[in-house]
């Protein structure tokens, strides 16, 4: 679960980063107040997604104006025409895919007078089995390009769970980003820092890119962006009710309401599979036979009629999908479930595209009886290949 750049820097601070002061507003008529409160004479107008490039974004809208989702604004009055233009427009990034999104909520920055951008990020390095520190001195911009043509300016520093983060992480860190004076001690304090806050967290991911160091050389946390272990969500309720779901895929919101996991792809077959494995696989044969799934779905070992036909919902409302493959293997899960999930899904939602259903396990016979018998246009399959190449040759026509 990711949250917005504003919310991550007041979790930050909260910890003792230094954080410039700002305040996000929802609608433009509140923001030439909230630009009043800050010490100025330099504010930052910054869109808030949780999508990155915003600076060097551009905007759907006409209305919206000349530049980017980050701009410098010499006055508060200044600053709220550009919130104005910002608000409800749509902001097209690299990371956002050619569709955009919609800006509903603005932060408005105190700014800052930049002498150099660093990159600093904390992430959980999984092949270690550690927290690991990425720092570069090539800051502010892709770090994705960096790390291709100038693999040299990345320095990795991890850190051992048993000892923690120690002054020795904090000075190589420090050195990896040509820090000096003031600037190098602030390291010092600011890497245990966010050491702590990863951890307490169980944050997956901590980027600060750029880190900068100010004119009057102070470290100073310019942008960031914070996700967290959806695993551990549960026992973090401040962290949850930070969650924007408008800035999540509405399909992925609704799968996850009813505990299924679903991921959306790119391709135009709809998989149901039951467990992660299996429906791994399942979209390797697709992929075999020459067509792309569009999506990853996992219903669970034990999943009731009612989540069946969630699942089976949420696959035929994606318009990319041209035809579904259901490839279930009954073991705690119920081959007849299955079928009847299907079948109430099918009668409530219809079924426009060709169904392939492989059927596997407990209750096969009785599962397969169902569905012959349930007057829809399914189509059987024996096993996992069988199935995947009916299901390509009925979409490829
Ligand atoms: P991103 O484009 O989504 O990564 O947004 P950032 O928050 O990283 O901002 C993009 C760029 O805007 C930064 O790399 C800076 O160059 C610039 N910027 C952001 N805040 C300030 C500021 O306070 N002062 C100045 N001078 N530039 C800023
Ligand atoms: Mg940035």
């Amino acid at each position: 679960m990711n949250i917005h750049e504003y919310q991550a820097k007041r979790l930050l601070k909260e910890y003792g980063a230094p954080v410039s002061e700002g305040r996000a507003v929802l609608a433009a008529n509140e923001a030439e107040a909230a630009a009043k409160e800050l010490p100025g004479p330099l504010y930052v107008v910054k869109a808030q997604i949780h999508a990155g490039g915003r600076g060097k974004g551009k905007f759907q809208e006409e209305r919206a104006g000349e530049g980017g989702g980050v701009r410098l604004a010499k006055s508060p009055e200044e600053a709220a025409s550009f919130a104005k233009q910002m608000l409800g427009s749509t902001l097209v990034t690299k990371q956002t895919g050619p569709a955009g999104k919609q800006v509903n909520r603005i932060y408005i920055e105190n700014g800052s007078d930049i002498e150099t951008e660093l990159y600093l990020s904390a992430l959980v390095d999984r092949g270690m089995g550690r927290i690991a520190f990425i720092a570069s001195t090539e800051g502010g911009m892709n770090i994705e390009e960096v790390a291709e043509e100038t693999p040299e300016k990345i320095v990795t520093v991890e850190v051992d769970p048993a000892t923690g983060c120690m002054p020795h992480h904090a000075r190589r860190i420090a050195q990896a980003l040509g820090l000096k004076g003031a600037a190098a001690k602030q390291c010092g304090k600011l890497i245990p820092t966010l050491y702590k806050a990863f951890v307490e967290k169980d944050m997956s991911l901590l980027e600060i890119n750029p880190l900068i160091v100010t004119k009057s050389g102070n470290l100073l946390v310019l942008d960031a962006k914070v996700g967290f272990d959806p695993n551990a969500l549960f026992r973090h309720e401040n962290i949850l009710e930070m969650r924007d779901r408008t800035e999540e895929d509405p399909m992925e919101v609704k799968a996850s309401e009813f505990d299924l996991s679903y991921v959306k792809l790119d391709g135009d077959i709809g998989c149901m599979v039951n467990g992660a494995g299996l429906a791994m696989s399942t979209m390797d044969i697709i992929k075999h036979y020459g067509a792309e799934p569009a999506n990853f779905l996992d219903v669970g070992g034990g999943a009731t009629k009612e989540k069946v036909t969630e699942a089976f919902k949420i696959i035929t409302s994606d318009p990319g999908v041209k035809g579904i493959l259901v490839n279930i293997f009954g073991g705690i899960m119920r081959c007849d479930v299955i079928a009847e999930g299907v079948i109430a899904a099918v009668k409530e939602v219809g079924l426009d595209v060709p169904l392939v259903v492989r059927l596997e396990g407990t209750n096969v016979e009785k599962g397969k009886e169902i569905l012959s018998t349930s007057g829809l246009k399914i189509t059987p399959a024996d096993d996992l290949e069988d199935a995947a190449q009916k299901v390509v040759a009925a979409v490829k026509g």
